[in-house]
């Protein structure tokens, strides 16, 4: 693992970590994700309801940061991605927090919508892993991510989960509010395969695309899957039905209903017939996925890790 990545907390005080570039000061302000000076959750839950591989045993460990760079009008947790709802975390809580997962014994670390708040990530990485922390770390995202922060990560995230949403800028500005979703993605998930290659269950690690069939091909499917097949046939898609019209989609003549079964099975033969393989993710609202844990840390707990990272660093000091 690399363990010096070029990422400082510094780059908050003018925030370009995602395509929004906003530039916005968050030592003092919220950007237009919404993510302000410190690490901000949702929760951390057990969830059995990820691809297999990554969810086996217990289930991948699932941070659900608050704030997100792109505003689906669909989005199912609206309340952290957009409203802001959540809780303010120091990094050593967030060290703390991934020991637990990993002592819980969940099968991997799942970081849902982690950019904004990459440099404390980095760094609760680096102290818990001081501290033993091994699992296959996740970056479960969007795809609307810049190939520079991608670069400053790197080495970092053993497995890229990346969504794509849209093969159509104009679909991404009407639906998601960002004016240049697919040249955007594209570019982003051409640079996770290069750090890690197609996703490869005997190493947890890789890349694993996932498509959410919209109605009406809103989603672009096709192409996306044509994408893909065209980047490396290896990479596993994860092909999911279960959009379900929140929101503002509640409104939107396009996107007001849930999929056919048809619309479903056509994007299944065009993955066929592409020669792509990996996983369906059929309508999971009547299983229960998810699973609240106690993953709050002590004080001592904390201070273990806190004296960890002071003795590491008194041993670089004196060589
Ligand atoms: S991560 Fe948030 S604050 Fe930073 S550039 Fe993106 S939208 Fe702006």
């Amino acid at each position: 693992m690399d363990d010096t990545a070029d990422i400082d907390i510094e780059i908050l005080k003018e925030c370009t970590l995602c395509p929004r570039v906003c530039r916005v000061d968050r030592t003092r302000y919220i950007g237009m994700c919404t993510a302000g000076r410190l690490p901000k959750l949702s929760n951390i839950v057990l969830h059995k309801g990820e691809e297999p591989p990554l969810s086996k045993g217990m289930g991948a460990s699932a941070v659900f940061f608050s704030g997100c760079q792109m505003k689906c009008i669909y989005c199912q947790n609206m309340g952290f991605s957009q409203r802001g709802v959540g809780f303010e975390i120091t990094v050593e809580e967030l060290a703390c927090a991934f020991l637990k997962a990993q002592r819980g014994s969940a099968s991997t670390l799942d970081l849902v919508s982690p950019t904004p708040y990459l440099p404390w990530i980095i760094k609760a990485l680096d102290m818990s892993r001081k501290c033993g922390f091994n699992l296959p770390v996740v970056y479960n995202t969007s795809s609307y991510e810049r190939v520079d922060t991608l670069r400053k990560i790197e080495g970092y995230m053993d497995i890229y989960l990346a969504d794509i949403r849209y093969t159509d800028n104009q679909m991404g500005m009407k639906y998601s509010k960002v004016p240049d979703y697919w040249d955007i993605a594209q570019k982003a998930v051409h640079e996770m395969y290069r750090q890690v290659g197609p996703f490869d269950e005997e190493r947890m690690k890789g890349l694993i695309v996932r498509i959410l069939v919209l109605p009406n091909n809103v989603s672009g499917h096709e192409k996306a899957l044509e994408f893909v097949a065209n980047l490396d046939k290896d990479i596993p898609i994860s092909l999911m039905s279960q959009y379900i019209p929140h929101f503002g989609a509640k409104e939107d003549e396009m996107i007001n209903r849930k999929i056919t079964k048809d619309e479903y099975e056509s994007a299944l033969d065009k993955l066929i017939a592409l020669d792509l393989d990996g996983w369906m993710q059929l309508d999971e609202k009547e299983k229960i996925t998810t699973f609240g844990v106690d993953w709050r840390c002590s004080e001592s707990d904390i201070q273990k890790l806190v004296t960890e990272e002071i003795e590491e660093r008194e041993r670089s000091f004196n060589g």
